[in-house]
């Protein structure tokens, strides 16, 4: 893994005198999905701010493959073109007067040519699930429009790093859920995410990398089990625990299991659950998983699907799949954490169906095969290639 941004003893003093960063060194690896965690006035805003350019450091230097920032007019662009930032409160960035013309801002401040705007801006449009919203307003637009909106600002004008500055403050759980899906699907197509958030459940089961800021610095980084396993420092952070981590030290800490390293997330938590109380995590039959990739819009392919086939359970994963499931009439059990709960599912012996979009397939495949290995179980995994290939029913 290559290094793609770095801070070399960075320092920033705003203009009062406020010393918000004080000599913060960091790389930050390419691929990666990095949550910055942190209290209030922790400084990881300011230092969002300095990855991009927006911030020019006091002392010390930003680097962008392994080269430092010049901050003339024309590096700066280059810059902000590459390593893309969405700010927490979408007003502060939407300010044109019909969605298009926000999404096209980038690409005609970068002087492409008419036909091209409109190729980027309708693709950008396209990914983040809002095409024919073109002519509208967008602060007549729900807060999580609002966000896909920025988002697709920034994607049009093809960025290898995504900055988003609480991404989900502000919004309701689904659709702060389809925005970490979106920004899931991102990474999955090359893109670096660098998010800041102060739900820590979230940064837990999302990120690869989360780093812990405190006054200025930098605590702590690593996975999650790393920097959550630290109990101590999570509390000196005014921070508390995931919710799954502190199930996990309750069920140690009354012997009800034993415990070496704490569960990522759920489907985890019920593995070890199961094991200690049963001795065996696994029904005797376990439910099959169905994979679909509804990139070719067919709707009433994936209904045929549906109407030959036996599966208890459909999931979605990705802006297209939900997209196609809502036009062909099929409704979700699932909408996020999709691959977890299939596999919870097979675990109790029902068949499901992922219907996955932008590249997740092989993503899911991964997953799935990654539990397998790991617990042992033999979970079937059946990729339909095509709607005519499968033969399921919804029976539950
Ligand atoms: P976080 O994002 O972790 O909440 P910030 O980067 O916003 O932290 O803030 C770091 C410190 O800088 C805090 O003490 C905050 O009060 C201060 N600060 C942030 N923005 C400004 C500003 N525009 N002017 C002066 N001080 C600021």
């Amino acid at each position: 893994m290559t290094s793609l941004l770095e801070c070399r003893n960075v320092v920033y003093s705003y203009g009062d005198g406020t010393k918000a960063l004080k000599s913060v060194s960091i790389s930050l690896d390419e691929g990666q999905k990095i949550a910055l965690v942190g209290p209030n006035g922790a400084g990881k805003s300011t230092l969002m701010l300095m990855l991009n350019g927006i911030l020019r450091p006091s002392v010390g230097e930003v680097l962008f493959h392994d080269r430092a920032f010049q901050y003339d007019s024309a590096s700066l662009r280059e810059i902000r073109r590459k390593v893309g930032m969405v700010f927490q409160n979408s007003d502060d960035q939407l300010f044109a007067p019909t969605v298009f013309q926000d999404v096209a801002f980038g690409p005609v401040n970068l002087g492409f040519p008419k036909d091209k705007v409109k190729l980027y801006a309708d693709y950008a449009l396209q990914y983040v699930g809002l095409s024919g919203y073109e002519r509208r307003p967008p602060h007549h637009l729900s807060g999580g429009e609002k966000k896909r909106v920025a988002i697709a600002g920034i994607l049009a004008m093809e960025p290898e790093v995504l900055i988003l500055d609480e991404p989900t403050s502000n919004l309701d759980p689904a659709s702060a859920e389809e925005i970490m899906e979106m920004l899931d699907e991102l990474n999955c197509g090359g893109k670096t995410i660098i998010i800041s958030t102060h739900d820590v459940d979230l940064a837990y089961r999302w990120a690869d990398e989360v780093i812990l800021m405190e006054d200025g610095g930098v605590l702590l980084r690593g996975t999650g089990q790393e920097v959550f396993g630290d109990a101590e420092l999570i509390k000196r952070a005014r921070l508390k625990l995931p919710i799954v981590v502190d199930l996990y030290k309750e069920l140690v800490g009354r012997g009800l299991l034993i415990g070496s390293k704490p569960p990522r997330n759920v489907l985890e938590l019920t593995d070890l659950l199961e094991t200690g109380t049963r001795g065996t995590a696994f029904q005797e039959v376990l439910g099959k998983i169905y994979i679909c990739n509804v990139d070719e819009p067919d709707p009433e392919g994936i209904k045929d699907i549906l109407e030959r086939s036996h599966v208890s359970y459909i999931g979605a994963m990705g802006t297209n799949a939900k997209i196609m499931a809502e036009h062909a009439g099929i409704p979700l059990d699932f909408t996020y954490g999709v691959i977890d709960k299939c596999i919870l599912k097979a675990l109790v012996g029902k068949d499901s169906l992922i219907m996955t979009s932008g590249g997740m397939i092989d993503h899911s495949l991964k997953r799935i095969r990654a539990y397998c290995q790991e617990s042992g179980a033999e979970i079937e995994v059946v990729k339909l290639s095509s709607p005519a290939e499968s033969g399921v029913n919804r029976d539950r």
